[in-house]
């Protein structure tokens, strides 16, 4: 027997639990982690090298602590995307949503405190609870995939949690949440205890409604948390932001470790915001692309529940993991992200929705 994990002394709730996992299979398509499949314009890469080239000099110096430069950018940029006013000190930047997402649980969840979403979800949200010790409840969803209001508030009535996850649009399901439903989960969480009701809105570029930045004015419990990493194409960037009230920002402080943000990730991601507009002009196509597969796959005889994403989830199937590797097996790599009945795929480029198409086609004739 080789010496292995469970010899170590682990934390008792991370015995026998799995890591993140998504393969990362090197096959023709790959639609199963929701990634902008368009490379990034020859223009952008070379202010990224110039940008970078510029930081290099000063690696001897630890980054700005605080990002101030890239605060105040991507503040700009939620202004002027949702009209709601935002400066630096509402917004907070990391490597990627999911450390914005560990900070806010280190600093509002841990030993002791609970954390609930509404499930499924995107799991990363139960995961990071556990690495910070924070206890996870898994709250309903409907059949159809949206959040039963009355359901939601009773259950955190009953739980009393100190995070409130949404995730608008959700993932995987891809259906966006109703202002209005976040709202009455607000009020129903501060209604019993103090808590932070954190609203992932990672695909919201690519949704048919609003941003619900505004929601911020006078809630100072609210998280609207945000990414580069789908619409602005840069996933490898690994770089995730939160517009919040100043105090939010004021607490992250106590946990964020010192210089987080390296200087090369800051120089990348204000080279990026450089060229927003060129960055985000493959967002309306996704878009398109995103409608057809909808459209497409329910003319297959497929199921599909409505996206506001750029992924669409589809079924049903008696085997989900079995449908996928036929997928597979046709060279398209999509996502079981283990709800049962149901797979996602990502909106890549219209040839490699086409050969998805194609495949999901052979497969449904082998299926009847
Ligand atoms: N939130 C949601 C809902 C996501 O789907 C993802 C990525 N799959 C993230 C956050 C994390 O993204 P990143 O860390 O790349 O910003």
């Amino acid at each position: 027997m080789t010496f292995g994990i469970d010899d170590l002394p682990v934390r008792d709730e991370l015995r026998g639990k799995s890591p993140y996992g998504a393969p990362q299979l090197d096959v023709p398509v790959r639609l199963n982690t929701n990634e902008n499949p368009y490379p990034l314009p020859e223009a952008l890469v070379e202010r990224i090298a110039e940008r970078v080239r510029e930081a290099a000099r000063d690696l001897n110096r630890y980054p700005d602590r605080d990002a101030v430069e890239l605060r105040t950018r991507l503040a700009a940029y939620l202004t002027d995307t949702s009209g709601h006013p935002l400066d630096v000190r509402n917004v907070w930047a990391a490597n990627g949503s999911n450390e914005v997402i560990q900070q806010l649980l280190q600093t509002f969840g841990g030993p002791g405190r609970t954390a609930i979403g509404f499930e499924p979800s995107y799991s990363m949200h139960g995961l990071i609870a556990r690495g910070t010790g924070t206890g996870w409840i898994s709250g309903p969803r409907r059949e159809d995939f949206t959040i039963d209001v009355p359901a939601a508030e009773r259950a955190i009535a009953e739980h009393r949690p100190d995070v409130v996850f949404v995730t608008t649009p959700n993932n995987p399901t891809g259906n966006a949440v109703p202002a209005e439903t976040v709202l009455a989960l607000y009020e129903a969480a501060r209604a019993a205890k103090p808590c932070m009701v954190v609203v992932d809105e990672a695909y919201v570029e690519f949704s048919h409604g609003a941003s619900l930045l505004p929601l911020l004015d006078g809630r100072p419990n609210l998280v609207i948390s945000r990414t580069m990493s789908k619409a602005f194409g840069a996933a490898g960037l690994r770089l995730g932001y939160l517009a919040a009230h100043p105090a939010v920002v004021d607490a992250i402080q106590l946990v964020r470790l010192p210089y987080h943000l390296s200087a090369v990730t800051q120089a990348t991601a204000l080279a990026a915001l450089e060229h927003t507009d060129t960055l985000l002009k493959y967002v309306e196509q996704l878009k398109a692309e995103r409608d057809r597969l909808v459209a497409e796959l329910r003319a297959v005889g497929y199921e599909v529940t409505e996206s506001d994403a750029n992924f669409v989830q589809f079924g049903r199937f008696a085997d989900s993991h079995e449908t996928w590797r036929k997928i597979l097996d046709r060279g398209v790599l999509v996502r079981d992200n283990g709800v049962p009945g149901w797979l996602r795929v990502t909106a890549g480029t219209p040839e490699e929705n086409d050969a998805f198409l194609d495949a999901v086609r052979e497969v449904k004739k082998e299926q009847n």
